[in-house]
């Protein structure tokens, strides 16, 4: 199995285009602050929308919101495993796997590309939310705020851990963690807001 992430080294600073259009460039570029406050903003209006206009209980809620932080970490763990990891046998899945993950392997440092674009976020939360009121109906008021709050503590952490030496905290450990995925084995440490699915599906690495 080759990975095109293995293939170069990761640089220490430094950035590089990934599309020739500018609009694309520009759209491929976040800073960290503006997802996070999206989401966050985003879960603080479904859970005052679940609280206020839904019959739903205070503890049924609650339940459904830590179901959703913990569904995100699997999800976390599945994504990054099995689709920014993905064997890059045609070079149609090198480009994919390259544009989505590898390129963050290559630049770890470079803090714009730490999170999906907003631009691409609202259109992927968005058409997540609909599968989840499919499929949960009311519960997904509030079973989709805790997933969001799932992924700002992600985006959190990640940032954390590419733009800042070993902080002196309670991050330390998680900054460790995911530091082994990208300077240790690629093939370990998958989860990066939590080690939980790495050590019940046996990819964890100290
Ligand atoms: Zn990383
Ligand atoms: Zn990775």
């Amino acid at each position: 199995m080759e990975q095109t992430i293995t293939k170069t080294r990761p640089k220490n600073s430094g950035t590089k285009p990934l599309f020739e259009n500018p609009i694309l460039e520009r759209l491929s570029r976040t800073h960290i602050a503006v997802p996070i406050s999206i989401y966050l903003v985003t879960s603080t209006l479904f859970g005052w929308y679940a609280f206020a206009y839904t019959e739903m209980s205070a503890l049924w809620i609650t339940f459904l919101f830590f179901a959703g932080i913990t569904v995100f970490t699997l999800v976390e763990y599945a994504v990054h495993r099995g689709v920014f990891h993905m064997e890059t046998d045609t070079p149609t899945k090198a480009k994919i796997q390259y544009t989505f993950h590898g390129i963050h392997h290559e630049y770890p440092k470079d803090k714009t590309r730490l999170a999906m674009p907003p631009a691409a976020a609202v259109f992927v939360a968005s058409a997540l939310f609909g599968v989840l009121f499919l499929l949960l109906g009311e519960a997904s008021y509030a079973f989709f705020p805790g997933f969001l709050v799932g992924y700002s503590g992600y985006l959190f952490v990640h940032f954390i851990v590419h733009a800042y030496a070993p902080p002196k905290n309670f991050f330390k450990w998680l900054w460790i963690n995911h530091s082994v995925h990208h300077y240790k084995s690629h093939e370990k440490n998958y989860g990066v807001s939590s080690p939980l699915w790495d050590h019940i599906f046996g990819t964890y690495m100290k």
